[in-house]
């Protein structure tokens, strides 16, 4: 069902006209396997070649129950820039866009924009179903954690460190389990380089001088996790200034919130679950030294983190809305500093305290 809308001025983009057909995507072949959907495309506009006719078609996905929106929630695809010469003549495209199913089955809405001047205007939109992913019962994980990534992060992600940690075995949830809990968070910490000083079935607690890596009680309701690192900082006097000279970290310590629903895979969340080796490797790259970085970065270093989204190396992570992260065909629009939607993202902490100031002579 074709559509048509002159939403640009017809002095600066003209008006256009278009079609979007969509092929019924196939079933997905595994439990977390992308399905990809083809449409035919054809797009013309009626412009005056003196003030140009250059537009960049893009097609933006909806759940059906919802009406076409230019900004991008989920997959979409962006065309060519057909030029000046070009522009006026009629163009057929083929739109292609990968679908999760594992993260979004059901009906969805297609819809087809032109972009000319700094405006968006809809053209057609189309229904098609994402299939189902395959309903067999999910593999167990392996005790042995053999189906984590262990590569060490490299420098151009962070800095690793030699630091020592205590594991402790506090406050396991039940859905996470001791055995794969241990197995996740050494396989983390050893990628961050940290070295295992020992276990304790202690819980973490800030201001005991110990530094312990695990679940506890005391984390900021809102976040997944923090990393606390309490530092005794050093001033010298000079000419009449103060100035810091140095600080030490006296205790660094990492607690994870408890009561999230926790992914322990194997392989990447669904759209429902927190990934916990994202977050653990996340928090012992604080633990090691590290801030945060922007979103969409190839780094697990995001200041939060939404279910079904992960980072597990360079070449393995997904976060909402970046069309960088690999092998997706993610939400992009044609128009600069579209805003990715990432409501359901909470925060991965990391708080510094300075517990003493000594002056030296
Ligand atoms: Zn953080």
């Amino acid at each position: 069902m074709a559509l048509a809308v002159a939403a640009a001025p017809a002095t600066a983009a003209g008006s256009f006209q278009g079609t979007l057909a969509v092929t019924q995507p196939s079933a997905p072949s595994g439990a977390t396997t992308p399905v990809t959907v083809t449409a035919a495309v054809t797009l013309s506009q009626q412009c005056d070649a003196s003030s140009g006719c250059a537009y960049q078609p893009f097609v933006t996905t909806v759940a059906a129950s919802s009406a076409c929106t230019t900004t991008l929630t989920s997959a979409g695809w962006s065309g060519p820039v057909f030029d000046d010469a070009s522009g006026a003549q009629p163009q057929q495209a083929t739109a292609q866009w990968q679908e999760r199913p594992w993260i979004y089955a059901g009906p969805k809405r297609a819809c087809l924009y032109a972009v000319a001047g700094g405006q968006a205007a809809l053209l057609a939109e189309a229904t098609y179903d994402v299939p189902s992913a395959p309903t067999t019962p999910p593999a167990k994980p392996d005790p042995n954690g053999r189906d984590l990534v262990r590569s060490a992060i490299p420098r151009s992600v962070g800095v690793r460190r030699a630091y020592a940690y205590t594991l402790s075995t506090a406050n396991i949830p039940r859905s996470v389990g001791a055995k794969r809990y241990a197995v996740i968070a050494k396989v983390a910490a050893s990628r961050w380089g940290l070295r295992l000083a020992g276990t304790t079935t202690r819980a973490t607690r800030s201001g005991d001088r110990r530094d312990y890596v695990g679940f506890a009680k005391d984390v900021p309701s809102v976040a997944l996790g923090v990393t606390r690192i309490r530092t005794i900082r050093y001033y010298r006097r000079e000419n009449g200034r103060t100035r810091v000279v140095g600080e030490r970290v006296v205790e660094r310590d990492l607690s994870l919130a408890v009561n999230v629903p926790w992914w322990v895979g194997p392989g990447p969340p669904p759209a429902d679950k927190v990934d916990l080796q994202t977050v653990i490797v996340h928090e012992l790259g604080h633990y090691a030294g590290n801030g945060h970085v922007a979103n969409c970065t190839n780094s697990p270093m995001w200041t939060g983190l939404a279910p079904g989204e992960w980072w597990y190396s360079r070449a393995n992570w997904f976060q909402f809305g970046c069309r960088n992260a690999p092998g997706a065909t993610m939400a992009t629009t044609a128009r600069a500093g579209a805003t990715p939607n990432r409501a359901a993202a909470r925060p991965l902490l990391v708080q510094r305290t300075v517990v003493r100031r000594v002056l030296l002579p």
